[in-house]
């Protein structure tokens, strides 16, 4: 029987925090979930209130922290672009602060610590695709700098912990991933679309819409992170679908897919908006064995039945 841990999950109210934290506890781990619930909700947990391998601490991950654990997965920060800009400030203590506390929490404890890095420490990338060896082109004094460079920072701790401590750190570089559990008024380009497109409402193209991303399904991404996590890797690796499209066709398949009527309209592009971004996965697959496994259309449905659900009854938490 493969050996189970104490864990240790900060953001676990979050969209991907919680989707991980179910994944742990069917594999038969003790799972503490951290969160301050800034950008996350307690619905995202409400059906694991009662599961007796579960607990929650509403805490911020800057705080010192006493647990004893042996596995740390670091997720605590507001992912989406509303979100990690309406503090900017607080963004950056986060992932600074908040990723210095855990590391010396693995450290105390001889821990194992799983960093939740991303594509955006890439910024506006000018090679394509995105390879872990590259460095990235990240403008430090605009909006998105609270959220890439601390991450960025974040990593150089990781690895400094490591070289200076022997902490035994993982970094993944998580690409732009979707499911169920995202906010409604999360702000991020799925969220909004399937929202806009399931009220009928004008779905917002920001720029020309001819930017590109890609979407890589939650079951997907946290495979990746579990993975990662039992591994010989260090990292950094990128964890994303290598699928790309434009945000025009983003919104053709949510419209095709919700049959919806809803117009397109275009608002100004935010200030360092990435124009292209896609993950080149080769390590993931050489030191993972991983590639996601979820077609954009097969996930999306799933995504969109979500929201409809919890469109129609708010209150009704979500057990997706
Ligand atoms: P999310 O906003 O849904 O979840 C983040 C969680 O962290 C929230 O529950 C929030 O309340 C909590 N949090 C934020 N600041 C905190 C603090 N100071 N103390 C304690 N808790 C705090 O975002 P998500 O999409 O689930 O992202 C989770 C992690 O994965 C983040 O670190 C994010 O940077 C990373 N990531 C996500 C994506 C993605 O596409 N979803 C892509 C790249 C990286
Ligand atoms: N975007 C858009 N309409 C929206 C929200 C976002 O066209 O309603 C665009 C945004 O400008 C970006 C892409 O979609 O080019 C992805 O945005 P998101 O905030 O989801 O992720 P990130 O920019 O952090 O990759």
């Amino acid at each position: 029987m493969p050996s189970t841990h104490d864990i240790l999950v900060t953001g676990a109210a979050g969209f991907l925090g919680s989707h991980l934290c179910d994944r742990l506890l069917e594999r038969g781990h003790r799972v503490v979930g951290l969160d301050n619930l800034c950008s996350g909700t307690r619905d995202n947990l409400a059906h694991l209130q009662a599961h007796p391998r579960f607990r929650f601490v509403e805490q911020n991950v800057t705080a010192p922290c006493t647990l004893q654990v042996d596995r740390i997965y670091n997720l605590a920060c507001p992912a989406s672009p509303p979100h990690y800009q309406q503090d900017p400030v607080g963004t950056t203590l986060t992932s600074v602060l908040g990723t210095w506390r855990m590391l010396e929490l693995a450290r105390r404890c001889g821990a194992r610590l799983l960093q939740a890095s991303t594509s955006e420490i890439y910024g506006d990338p000018a090679v394509h695709p995105q390879r872990e060896d590259y460095h990235g082109d990240v403008n430090t004094v605009g909006p998105r700098a609270c959220y890439d460079e601390g991450k960025r920072c974040a990593e150089t701790l990781c690895f400094d912990y490591l070289r200076q401590h022997g902490v035994a750190v993982r970094v993944a570089r998580i690409f732009n991933t979707y499911g169920p559990r995202m906010l409604p008024d999360d702000g991020r380009v799925v969220s909004n679309f399937i929202v806009q497109a399931l009220h009928g409402q004008d779905i917002t193209l920001y720029g020309d819409g001819r930017q590109t991303r890609c979407f890589c399904f939650v079951d997907d991404t946290v495979d990746g992170l579990l993975r990662l996590m039992e591994s010989d890797s260090t990292g950094p690796v990128n964890l994303g679908n290598p699928h790309e499209i434009t945000m025009r066709v983003l919104a053709a398949e949510v419209l095709a897919l919700t049959g919806s009527s809803a117009q397109l309209v275009f608002r100004p592009l935010p200030q360092d908006d990435p124009r292209r971004r896609c993950p080149d996965i080769a390590l993931a697959q050489r030191v993972l064995g991983w590639s996601p496994q979820v077609p954009l259309a097969q996930g999306l449905r799933r995504t969109i039945d979500d929201f409809a659900r919890r469109l129609a009854s708010p209150r009704t938490p979500d057990e997706a």
